[in-house]
């Protein structure tokens, strides 16, 4: 009861000494269709859980990238979004947000099917290694994608989406279920729509979504989210099944609330 009330008071002083300015946060959620559609009382919750999440997290800019305020505010208001309603603990594991300028090598070890290890160069625009460990996020790609508008793709979200799949250990593409969910029908929607990827690039076809999904159950989680956030009418459309079970896991309705946006409300 006293550690609930201390952090009460720890976050409202943090409110109150370490505001994101109105400019930055206006600016924010009307630019970015990310935001839209929010009904009053969510975006006041954002705007309270990115102000902690800002303050409380450590953001660094790598390769002479100077980390702005208003960068460091548009990254925490779309973690905040991701787990609106799951509660910003659920991100505590995570203290350190790098930013490059833009996307960056990487170079590590690979074992292969066959239990060889090779080197592996890859340029990413975003990276989480475990639970505990930093995002690395590109900061071109991540701008471009709040002020122009790209359905399907987030770094931020994708990143910060296997932190919540790493909760209950290696990033496998099933974060912690709610109680009131099932694990069996989750897996069964997550893997027909998995395999059913796999299958139209294996013979050449358009994918129904970005075909990294491909790659692993864990970046199927992580691009299905992304989905579910700016393009959750194709999400739906192809994958019903796992726009459902996210929909449940996040807590969040956001086909509804794009069309809602839509009309005007
Ligand atoms: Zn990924």
């Amino acid at each position: 009861m006293i550690a609930k009330w201390l952090e009460h008071f720890r976050v409202r002083r943090i409110l109150k000494r370490f505001p994101i300015p109105h400019e930055t946060w206006h600016h924010l959620m009307t630019a970015d269709p990310l935001f839209h559609g929010l009904s009053a009382v969510e975006k006041a919750r954002l705007r309270e859980m990115a102000t902690v999440f800002l303050h409380r997290k450590y953001f660094k800019g790598a390769q002479g990238q100077v980390v702005t305020s208003e960068m460091g505010a548009a990254i925490s208001a779309q973690a905040a979004l991701l787990v609106l309603n799951l509660g910003l603990d659920t991100l505590d594991g995570c203290n350190d947000i790098i930013v490059y300028p833009s996307a960056f090598r990487v170079r590590r070890e690979a074992h292969d099917e066959l239990g060889l290890v090779r080197q592996e160069d890859n340029v990413l625009a975003g990276e989480s290694w475990s639970y505990d460990g930093p995002v690395v996020l590109a900061w071109d790609e991540a701008e471009a994608e709040l002020s122009e508008n790209h359905p399907g793709h987030n770094v931020v979200l994708h990143e910060f989406a296997h932190k919540l799949d790493m909760l209950n250990g290696k990033a496998n593409g099933m974060p912690p279920l709610h109680a009131e969910m099932n694990r069996a029908v989750w897996t069964q929607a997550f893997s027909q729509a998995f395999e059913h990827l796999q299958a139209q690039l294996a013979h050449y076809h358009n994918p129904d979504i970005n075909s990294y999904a491909a790659t692993s159950p864990a970046e199927f989680f992580a691009v299905t989210t992304e989905y579910f956030f700016t393009a959750p009418k194709r999400l739906k459309q192809h994958f019903p099944g796992v726009y459902e079970q996210l929909k449940q896991y996040y807590r969040q309705d956001t086909l509804h609330r794009a069309q809602s946006a839509d009309s005007g409300f």
